[in-house]
């Protein structure tokens, strides 16, 4: 149940029946020259759609809320066209926004997040939100993290613009990917750096993994496999 989509009298009559929703979170950065700035918004947004489905199929459904567009992105934020919202901003924000869900009555509010930089503050906004209503509970879902080992029996590296990235993008959105400038390695240090302009250094032209190997079928395979997954999860919670 798309939630953009009801009245209020409509969303009304939804919660007394649905008690779980879920909330695409993303980022408006760069993902390269061969990904659109919206790669982290996009991702979540399907995995959910995909999620509900699913459920509807078998005669279950989710609220699925509008997504969170922009996120915290210190270290992308040396590029063009990367919006970098503060930690505690988003933190704040979010909060909020559980908050809201747990006043109208939903017990399971799923944060279905697609960038990196945002699973502390999601962490931090869960645990605020968690401390002041009891009966909640906050599922973080880190969809490239969670389901690692599906993608990487799928894909051969996983990256930032990297190939799960771009392959699922171009199930999604092929129309949107420059495949003749997909370039890009794995860059990391072997500890945590944070200095300003790193991005420079670790992510080269917003990328830092090879996107050379994405392909349409690998990022269906990789959104099938992590939506059934999540849907497994939450079937075995629902009423
Ligand atoms: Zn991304």
């Amino acid at each position: 149940m798309m939630m953009e989509n009801l009245t209020w009298d409509e969303f009304k009559e939804v919660k007394e029946r649905i008690d779980t929703v879920v909330i695409p979170i993303g980022s408006i950065e760069a993902h390269g020259k061969h990904l659109p700035l919206n790669t982290d918004v996009l991702a979540p947004v399907e995995i959910a759609k995909r999620v509900e489905k699913k459920l509807q199929e078998i005669g279950k459904d989710v609220l699925i809320a509008p997504p969170v567009n922009y996120g915290h992105t210190f270290v992308l934020n040396v590029y063009p066209g990367t919006i970098n919202v503060r930690a505690e901003t988003l933190r704040a924000y979010v909060r909020d926004i559980i908050e809201e869900f747990a006043t109208e009555g939903f017990k399971r509010i799923i944060l279905l997040n697609g960038h990196g930089g945002n699973v502390y503050p999601l962490v931090e906004a869960a645990e605020d939100a968690a401390e002041k209503f009891e009966d909640i509970e906050v599922w973080l879902i880190n969809w490239w993290i969670d389901f690692r080992e599906d993608i990487l029996s799928i894909c051969s590296s996983q990256g930032h613009a990297g190939e799960d990235e771009t392959s699922v993008i171009l199930a999604i959105k092929p129309e949107l990917v420059k495949m003749g400038k997909a370039v890009g390695e794995k860059r990391a240090y072997g500890v945590r750096k944070i200095k300003k302009n790193i991005g420079l250094e670790l992510f080269p032209e917003g990328v830092n993994d090879n996107p050379r190997g994405a392909t349409r079928e690998k990022g269906e395979a990789i959104l099938e496999i992590v939506s059934e997954k999540i849907m497994r999860l939450i079937l075995e919670e629902l009423r």
